[in-house]
């Protein structure tokens, strides 16, 4: 490749199918970012800003490639909408012997290519509107990356450390059976996602499991993805999300001819995919300098051993007290100078606040939705690189797809050949985008839009529009 710069319903409703849903308003319609430190001893305490919703930052970028391409106006309408938005209230007793009500939500963006497909996501910022958002990012994600799935997200509004692992299977299992069939194996697979795991898949595939008829079991294995090894899980999907990210940057260093080897990178969250993405990335021969979870934020310009570091939060919650790096509050971590960012913890953190502090050449999205319209604006016009979420962190969506062509035809993959499919899918996606923001002198973001919407334009195109 040349050397190029990368130019730039409402409350709860049943869906059209019919299926159930429980109505539970509970827009809140504002999901602010994670405030600036005050330990940073040239931060300014700030009122409160209100922010524009996710959902809304999903709509603009939505707009944007729209009128690019010039997308069909009546595809427009049912591509600027989400299909269902289920809602469930749902009882558990606590080990008090209290009880308390929690509420889920599942949001089907869209099924034209595929069954509904997203993770779950535990985390006090989860409400409908962040939810929608992360709906449709899914939908964008399997059309670029060419895999038969719709797009779907889902979540409960909980912070899992307040409760015990017993308490946290029993709320799962609860909130699987009140989703009920508007999940399934070929309807909507839900996955992993912040603050769930293969445990918590497995969970929720027991008890989709235990509601149907034995002799359907083995067959509907798949209502899952990410799920553990031994209950149908695929090797390398734990990695998948990291690895995908890793195999982005890769092509960007090529394309961009840099070399990655002592190149430097910093991470925001030291979960799943930032974690995956740091070890990776070091066995390439970059360096990691700084990490920031939700406990706080350590530096060490010498190098940060990931495989250590991850030891370290294990057994102790979080990178804050990790004594082979310094503290840095959230500002000074983002100002650090490196050259790659990977955000891989929640959404709307590259602002127009944040943006003008990055000090890095290339932003690569592992996290859905870190930067806002106004953020990505900055980093057009600092020259800084960008391979959007859509596209970055389409490698746990194609692992999942391969996890699911495994317990239908009922194989096992080896590894390696997971991660040669999962490159040939990932770097295939990235030359196509590559490919539209040349051909259409846009940003990447725009890019990757218009490489999805061009392809679910095509499909509504074929079929029409019943009745
Ligand atoms: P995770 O729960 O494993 O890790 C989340 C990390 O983010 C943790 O280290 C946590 O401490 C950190 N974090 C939380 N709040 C923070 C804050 N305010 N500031 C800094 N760090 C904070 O989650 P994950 O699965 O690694 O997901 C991370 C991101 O990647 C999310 O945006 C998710 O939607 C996205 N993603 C995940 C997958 C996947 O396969 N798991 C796939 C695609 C995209």
């Amino acid at each position: 490749m040349a050397s190029k710069p990368l130019t730039g319903a409402p409350s709860s409703m049943v869906g059209d199918n019919g299926r159930k849903a429980i109505s539970t308003p509970n827009d809140r319609g504002v999901v602010g970012s994670r405030p600036p430190s005050m330990e940073s001893s040239n931060s300014q305490p700030s009122a409160p800003v209100k922010r524009k919703s996710v959902y809304e930052n999903v709509m603009a970028q939505f707009d944007k490639a729209a009128d690019l391409m010039h997308l069909d106006a009546n595809i427009r309408k049912i591509l600027a909408k989400t299909e269902n938005e289920i809602s469930v209230n749902f009882p558990v007793k606590m080990h008090t012997g209290q009880v308390e009500m929690f509420t889920g939500y599942r949001i089907q963006h869209n099924d034209a290519l595929g069954p509904f497909k997203g993770g779950l996501r535990y985390h006090p910022s989860v409400d409908r509107d962040e939810v929608r958002a992360l709906a449709a990012w899914m939908t964008w994600k399997a059309a670029i990356a060419e895999i038969p799935f719709g797009g779907a997200k889902g979540g409960l509004q909980i912070d899992p450390s307040d409760y015990s692992a017993a308490e946290l299977e029993r709320i799962t299992r609860r909130f699987a059976y009140a989703l009920g069939d508007n999940i399934g194996p070929e309807y909507d697979i839900p996955a992993p996602d912040v603050n769930t795991n293969s445990q918590i898949m497995a969970w929720i595939q027991d008890t989709y499991l235990s509601t149907i008829s034995p002799h359907e079991r083995h067959r509907n294995i798949h209502v899952v993805t990410g799920k553990p090894v031994v209950s149908g899980g695929s090797l390398g999907r734990d990695k998948a999300t990291g690895q995908g990210v890793v195999f982005t940057i890769e092509q960007w260093a090529e394309h961009r001819e840099v070399s990655l080897e002592g190149a430097t990178f910093i991470v925001q969250g030291f979960g799943n995919v930032g974690s995956w993405a740091s070890r990776l990335l070091t066995q390439l021969g970059a360096k990691l300098i700084a990490v920031e979870d939700a406990t706080g934020g350590i530096r060490n310009r010498d190098g940060i051993n990931p495989d250590d570091l991850l030891e370290y939060v294990h057994t102790h919650g979080g990178v804050r007290k990790y004594p082979k790096g310094e503290f840095v509050d959230h500002i000074m971590f983002l100002r650090t100078e490196a050259d790659v960012f990977i955000p891989a913890a929640l959404g709307n953190q590259i602002t127009a606040e944040t943006a003008p502090w990055l000090n890095v050449r290339l932003v690569a999205e592992g996290a859905n939705g870190p930067t806002t319209p106004e953020g990505d604006a900055v980093l057009q016009q600092r020259g800084i690189d960008v391979i959007p979420d859509i596209l970055c962190n389409t490698g746990g969506v194609i692992v999942s797809y391969f996890e699911g062509l495994q317990n239908k035809r009922k194989e096992f993959w080896d590894l390696e050949e997971v991660d040669r499919k999962l490159r040939k899918k990932i770097t295939s996606a990235y030359k196509r985008v590559y490919d539209v923001a040349t051909e259409k002198k846009t940003d990447w973001r725009t890019a990757a839009y218009i490489v999805a919407l061009s392809r679910l334009e095509m499909v509504y195109k074929d079929r029409g529009i019943f009745p």
